[in-house]
């Protein structure tokens, strides 16, 4: 008789910009013929269904397990299940603490489905311990790649952010394969010393303590894309990682319509997304997103509409959040597609008229544009996006940046104007720059699709880390 297959439980934490990639994991796990279990919240789970799904009806070896979230006991407004729903800064601390509440279930969970191994998103910092006392091993999610890693650990060991004063001064980040400059305002709060985020820096602390003592950390990225920094992860932080990305490129394999990627609920239906880019030239449209969760400050969207407007042969995708208004008549004037709520994302960058990605650099729309082959007009506006951007402008040369410096949230926000926003659309989308940026882009994207094909990079880690998993088993 076959031994069992190995169960794997994948614990995402519940923000798109974590749950996208980890279902793309455990789907990329289940093709293996791994099982694969992830858990979820009853408000989040329908964002699973679709693919989980119809990965079930092709009988790959997959579902999703509810269980629930006591928001009220957690100190949470009811309903509040994903960091989306958190409507005040000042609850988003709370929120990850309230990770705690799922360590007692998903510990009698993964005892009583005898799972072989848990990966856990870099919030759950218990999991590490609850992995320890089951004797399986934990892996470690953090949805960034090993660039962003690399930075904070090197400005951590150079002690680099003592006696930091100036917000603007750039400095160099010492010990890195780049010449790396920041300034002190693209760090995030935690890194540059901010007391008011003591709660952040104690998180932060636990993170990094559960990430040091689990089993190893699997990366939404692939070696080609950061070279020098895969390298320094596993040899100066001395940890074990697997790179098996880009996720959004691992499930590509002909079982799935394309039209049908969609992860979760729409605003606009996918096909009608697709037949407006069918009618445009190639590479003619610029797509404007800023991820599931950060937001322009308000009088942003006006800079961006007036830069449309006066780029007047530019096409372009706008995805407008709720409560952001455009100028009165501009959909009419101008020559785009505006969305309200959700766009098919993956579908739409991999359109072949999607020419420019004006992103707020959150990792996965910085891979997901790498696997597209898309160049990018970078506006990071908190967290780890400023480093991102470091990446793509600086070391990859794939991007442009607007001029974004400040921190969009809290006091000091500053506005990009028109000027500035139509400059870099235009660096991106016309002339010898972009088709250079456009070349190196679409290297990347070869790259990226090698890695996971039989024998490349991610391919061969995903291979490693699935057979030393077995033989934990054995
Ligand atoms: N996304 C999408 N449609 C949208 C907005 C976002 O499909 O309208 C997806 C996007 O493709 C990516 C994720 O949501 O996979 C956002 O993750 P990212 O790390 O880029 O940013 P975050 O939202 O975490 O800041």
């Amino acid at each position: 008789m076959d031994p069992p297959p190995l169960h794997v439980v994948f614990l995402p934490f519940m923000a798109q910009g974590h749950m996208i990639p980890i279902t793309d994991m455990a789907r990329l796990f289940a093709r293996r013929g791994v099982k694969s279990t992830i858990i979820t919240t009853p408000l989040n789970a329908p964002l699973f269904s679709g693919k989980i799904r119809r990965d079930a009806q092709l009988g790959l070896p997959i579902e999703t397990h509810v269980i629930e979230f006591p928001c009220v006991e957690a100190g949470l407004p009811e309903g509040c299940e994903n960091v989306s729903a958190i409507k005040s800064p000042d609850l988003l601390i709370p929120f990850f603490k309230a990770m705690a509440v799922f360590q007692r279930p998903v510990e009698d969970l993964l005892r009583n489905w005898r799972a072989d191994c848990i990966v856990a998103d870099v919030v759950f910092t218990w999991a590490t311990e609850t992995a320890g006392t089951l004797c399986i091993p934990r892996l470690f999610f953090n949805g960034t790649g090993s660039f962003v890693v690399s930075v904070l650990h090197a400005l951590k060991v150079h002690e680099t952010c003592n006696g930091l004063e100036s917000d603007s001064e750039p400095f160099l980040v010492p010990g890195l394969p780049h010449e790396i400059r920041l300034i002190k305002t693209q760090l995030p709060p935690f890194v540059r010393g901010d007391q008011s985020d003591s709660g952040i820096r104690e998180l932060r602390e636990a993170m990094e303590e559960s990430e040091v003592n689990c089993f190893g950390t699997v990366l939404n990225s692939f070696h080609e894309l950061e070279p020098g920094y895969a390298e320094y992860y596993r040899k100066v932080m001395g940890r074990k990682a697997w790179l098996i990305g880009p996720l959004s490129l691992g499930n590509k394999d002909g079982t799935e319509e394309k039209a049908e990627r969609g992860d979760v609920v729409t605003s606009i239906d996918e096909r009608e997304c697709l037949r407006w880019l069918d009618a445009r030239e190639p590479n003619s449209v610029l797509y404007i997103c800023f991820g599931s969760t950060s937001y322009i400050s308000d009088s942003q969207p006006c800079e961006i509409a007036g830069a449309l407007e006066s780029f007047e042969e530019l096409s372009f995708i706008w995805v407008v959040k709720k409560g952001e208004s455009l100028p009165e008549g501009f959909e009419e004037r101008t020559k785009g597609l505006v969305i309200r709520g959700w766009a098919p994302q993956v579908l739409i960058l991999d359109h072949g008229a999607i020419g420019g990605f004006m992103t707020h650099c959150g990792w996965n729309s910085t891979l997901e544009a790498v696997a597209a082959g898309v160049p990018m007009v970078t506006w990071p506006l908190q967290a780890e996006q400023f480093l991102n951007e470091k990446l793509v402008t600086d070391v990859l040369k794939i991007g442009v940046g607007v001029g974004a410096q400040e921190w969009s949230r809290g006091e000091r926000k500053i506005v990009v104007g028109r000027e500035d926003i139509e400059r870099a659309m235009t660096r991106v989308m016309v002339g010898e720059e972009a088709e250079e940026l456009r070349g190196r882009t679409r290297k990347l994207q070869k790259m990226a699709v090698k890695a996971n094909e039989e024998g490349g990079s991610s391919n061969s880690d995903l291979k490693s880390l699935l057979e030393e998993l077995k033989s934990l088993k054995d």
